[in-house]
């Protein structure tokens, strides 16, 4: 219990006064409520005695108002208070979280499933604010209740209320019991429910691939099936539900029936007053309250306290890319990147993916890499803004080794357009933009010029306002490449590298981007990783790359002479390029 308290203690900071008033208002609630029954005492009271008159009763009625609008305004004022505080936490240990995530790399989210952090994201935090607002609240107000209510009954007949309160615990019990059943069975449901979603987006988003393969009934067939399994995992829950409170009436009713018996004689021999019988009646269907809530609320702190600890294990994550103590800020670099005797490999127990690769990128330098698929170009270029680390003394940048440089400050230098381009949810421009949304829209027009989406973005709805994504015009796999390309180009820094970047446009255009682009890039670092001979005749140095080593570099017409890969390459798209002109 102080371990949760001590775990979501930062994110509850400067909650103290509200805290304090919350549960003052709460107390209050409470302590109108055991007012009540006082009132009605006197009521009945008054009229068993025959002592009762209008003005009296109207006085009593009155008064029974007056607090009756008295706890709704405190009640409102200790949800206001108490269950805001849970949701402040939940938005700090939410924002916390998702920083948290943002730390971690590639590396780590290549071992984890999205959909366990979406449930951390979601449920999980969840439940701890429902620990937090209506676990507190339930606490206090149960003892509270329980404490008041008992006291008064004590003072109206001690025997008595050893009797009716020998069922009660057992209330506690059958909540806590059926409580942590009907939880498990709600999760199955919510279980079904996710893979019932998962389903119908993968499908849905899957529709072309769907169609083409003519597979649309045993998709279909198969959702039944998922279907039929939620409809039956719900009626597994509905089943205990139903069972819930009728049980709880049960026991509840016992403890109602020992007081008519034993209070009701106690009338009869005249040793309870009338009113003090229903003043007690009262205090007890007060006292139910706080022994449901028992057991309701051990259930909710053991859930609240499991997400918790899911949580705080993400938290223990440390990123496993970090700045060393000792790390260097870049300020203003020339772009020369060197790889000396490097080995990488994703994992101490895969063998390397590079090996003992050896070459210099000069400053200003247009180098291409090629190679065949899965030969490690991809690899080699996230080792640069250290995606993931190469060892120590291997990858150099302006002759500083990456690993010493803070990685906020290398980052900075580096544009990379991935291979798998990803494209959010906003307009064509703020999608350019994205590496820097205080560039101006003028620079962020131009970039898309060189990279030639100029001509496609006059044929969308809104030009470059156009929404692109789920809820907009969706962009053909050129297009998005182009836009990859100007995103990576307008952040103009000292080092560009295109991953793969024109595979998908035709040679013509990828003509007119490289030229645009070299002469954008003169005097800066520019890295092309290509398969088209087109694009990389023009580099200064090609690089190719045969199962994780270096085989061979040199010039277009070097690399030629060499009748190695980089020629054969060059053969076989010369040919095929004569048969698609003979066409
Ligand atoms: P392509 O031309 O198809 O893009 P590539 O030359 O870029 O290929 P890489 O993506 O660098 O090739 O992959 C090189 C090798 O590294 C492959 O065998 C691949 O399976 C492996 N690999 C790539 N990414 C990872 C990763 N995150 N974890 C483990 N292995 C990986
Ligand atoms: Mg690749």
């Amino acid at each position: 219990m102080l371990k949760v308290f001590k775990t979501l203690k930062p994110y509850m900071k400067g909650e103290g006064l509200v805290f304090f008033l919350g549960i003052l208002a709460l107390i209050l609630v409470d302590s109108f409520q055991l007012l009540i029954p006082r009132i009605i005492k006197r009521a009945v009271d008054a009229l068993s005695f025959g002592r009762a008159n209008t003005s009296l009763l109207l006085k009593l009625g009155l008064f029974i108002i007056v607090i009756t609008i008295g706890i709704v305004i405190t009640r409102f004022i200790w949800r206001y208070f108490i269950i805001g505080i849970s949701r402040r936490m939940e938005k700090r240990l939410r924002r916390a979280f998702y920083k948290h995530l943002q730390t971690l790399s590639p590396g780590w989210y290549a071992k984890h499933k999205i959909g366990d952090l979406m449930a951390l994201a979601t449920n999980d935090l969840e439940a701890v604010r429902m620990m937090v607002g209506i676990g507190m609240v339930a606490t206090f107000d149960a003892v509270f209740l329980m404490v008041a209510s008992l006291a008064m009954m004590i003072i109206i007949n001690p025997k008595l209320t050893l009797y009716v309160i020998i069922p009660l615990p057992v209330l506690s019990v059958v909540v806590g019991f059926f409580g942590k059943i009907l939880h498990r069975r709600f999760k199955l449901v919510q279980e079904s429910f996710a893979t019932l979603t998962d389903r119908v987006r993968e499908i849905v988003s899957g529709i072309r691939v769907v169609k083409s393969y003519a597979r649309q009934d045993f998709e279909t067939e198969r959702f039944k099936d998922i279907s039929k399994d939620y409809v039956h995992k719900n009626i597994r829950m509905i089943i205990i539900g139903g069972m819930f409170e009728p049980l709880i009436g049960l026991v509840v009713g016992f403890s109602f029936a020992m007081v008519l018996l034993f209070g009701g004689r106690g009338v009869i021999l005249a040793s309870m007053s009338m009113g003090d019988f229903v003043a007690f009646n009262s205090y007890l269907g007060l006292l139910i309250w706080p022994m449901i809530a028992v057991g309701w609320v051990i259930n909710l702190y053991q859930r609240g306290k499991a997400s918790l600890d899911r949580i705080v294990e993400i938290f223990e994550q440390e990123p496993d890319i970090v700045d060393t103590p000792d790390a260097i800020e870049l300020e203003e670099i020339e772009g020369k990147i060197e790889f000396r005797n490097l080995t990488f490999r994703y994992n101490p127990e895969l063998p390397p993916e590079l090996q003992d690769i050896n070459f210099t990128i000069q400053p200003g330098e247009f180098v291409g890499i090629t190679g065949r698929t899965g030969s490690g170009k991809s690899t080699l270029i996230a080792l640069i803004p250290r995606l993931y680390d190469p060892p120590q003394g291997t990858v150099f940048i302006d002759d500083v080794d990456v690993r010493n440089v803070k990685l906020s400050s290398l980052r900075s230098k580096i544009s990379i357009t991935p291979q798998d381009t990803f494209l959010f949810s906003a307009s064509l421009l703020e999608n350019i933009k994205f590496g820097n949304v205080d560039i101006p829209d003028e620079k962020a027009i131009e970039a898309a010029k060189i990279a030639q989406l100029d001509k496609d973005v006059s044929d969308f709805p809104n030009g470059y306002e156009t929404m692109i994504g789920e809820r907009g015009v969706t962009l053909s796999g050129g297009q998005k490449q182009r836009l990859s390309i100007a995103r990576a180009i307008v952040l103009d820094l000292p080092i560009l590298i295109l991953d793969d970047a024109l595979s998908a446009v035709d040679t013509e255009t990828e003509n007119a981007i490289l030229e645009k682009l070299i002469d954008t890039r003169r005097g800066k670092t520019t890295i092309i990783i290509s398969h088209r001979v087109s694009a990389l005749q023009n580099a200064s140095k090609v690089i190719v790359l045969d199962r994780g080593k270096l085989v061979e570099q040199g010039t277009h017409n070097e690399l030629l002479d060499e009748k190695g890969y980089y020629f054969e390459l060059y053969q076989m798209q010369q040919i095929q390029s004569e048969l698609n002109s003979d066409e």
